[in-house]
């Protein structure tokens, strides 16, 4: 990449000191945040507020997108899956799901993910590297764009989920500076209360998530309710088992508002982690923490070559009510995008098996 700083990756403070670099005053960076986050231009020129002697150097010495959209699709069931390259050619996915209610942006934190969890293809592409903050906004930009139009208001407040590819919490600081470029007034102003962040069990950093005054919501990747099953399924899992696990979510429960709950993320592989026995070990465990949390049953995404199955919508139901009489709450989460491989577990930087039948748009 150039030397040019990414502006879309600066907090309003770091965007004061670079405007003053340029020999401008502070209000400058209030503008360029206005263009850039709160009507979501995707370049300096498209800023006609601000002067052409401005736009000039601003042009000569900073970028406001670096990703570049490589391939588009789009679901049956109106999902839609970006796949960007970074400027060093890398794979980013982002996944935008639309809702009566809420639509959602679900992001990535890394291209490819170092951890080994067995049920997901991401794992199969390894950790190419961390992303950077301004890479995880521009995802959240573009897929608004997107769906509403640049510099169009959303018409309702859109959920974010740090549940793409990679371990968010292992590129924590970039995560976190990310959540509080989006949280500034005048920009894309997506408050921490409507981002949920997932992780395969990064337990100090449940901990440090849990001392951040404004903090997002905490979802736990569980996959199996005992340890065996765990370390097979979630590799993660042999060097924070789940008494661990569950030790720092009952410490990051103090951190909860009134009527927060966190949630434990739990797929459902057929004849692997789904059995009555498996249901009723899963609500011991957690009632043995007493945790004030809810589990989201997944059912499994296919995801070739992965030797694993779905459960079937019965098994997942009975599931379910097991966990149900024994006083937790649990859902079934729906699958969005399976047919354009959105779903979770099946980002891996591919294009669909059927792409021809589907709206492939691209870049
Ligand atoms: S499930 Fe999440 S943490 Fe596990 S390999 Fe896939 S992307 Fe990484």
């Amino acid at each position: 990449m150039s030397e040019k700083v990414n502006i879309t990756g600066l907090t309003a403070e770091e965007l004061k000191a670079f405007v003053g670099s340029l020999g401008e005053p502070p209000y400058r960076a209030r503008q360029i945040i206005a263009g850039a986050r709160g009507r979501r231009l995707g370049s300096f020129a498209a800023m006609t507020d601000l002067s052409r002697e401005f736009r000039t150097k601003l042009i000569q010495h900073a970028v406001v997108t670096t990703l570049v959209l490589e391939s588009r699709y789009l679901s049956s069931d109106g999902t839609r899956r970006y796949l960007f390259k970074t400027h060093d050619k890398l794979p980013v996915e982002t996944v935008f799901i639309p809702d009566e209610r809420r639509d959602t942006i679900c992001f990535s934190s890394q291209s490819g993910c170092p951890l080994q969890c067995t049920f997901c293809l991401t794992a199969q592409l390894g950790l190419l590297r961390n992303l950077t903050a301004g890479e995880i906004v521009e995802q959240v930009i573009f897929a608004l764009n997107d769906a509403y139009g640049e510099a169009v208001k959303t018409p309702r407040g859109t959920n974010l989920v740090g549940m793409g590819a990679g371990e968010p919490f292992l590129n924590f600081d970039a995560l976190i500076k990310a959540i509080r470029i989006m949280a500034e007034p005048n920009g894309l102003h997506i408050v921490p209360n409507r981002v949920t962040i997932s992780t395969a069990g990064v337990v100090p950093r449940i901990r440090e998530l849990a001392t951040i005054p404004d903090r997002p919501h905490l979802a736990v990747s569980l996959a199996a309710p005992t340890d065996e099953l765990r370390n097979e399924l979630m590799p993660i899992n042999k060097k924070w088992p789940l008494k661990e696990l569950l030790s720092a979510c009952k410490d990051f429960e103090k951190s909860l508002k009134p009527k927060e709950r966190f949630t434990f993320e739990y797929v459902m592989l057929a004849g692997v982690n789904d059995s009555d026995k498996q249901a009723n070990q899963l609500a011991r465990l957690l009632n043995s923490h007493t945790l004030r949390a809810k589990v989201n049953l997944i059912p499994h995404n296919p995801a070739e070559p992965l030797p694993y199955h779905p459960s079937s919508p019965e098994r997942v139901e009975t599931f379910r009510q097991i966990l149900e009489s024994k006083g937790i709450l649990a859902f079934v989460r729906r699958p969005r995008g399976r047919d354009i491989l959105a779903a979770c577990g099946q980002l891996a930087a591919r294009g669909t098996p059927e792409e021809s039948r589907l709206v492939l748009i691209s870049a």
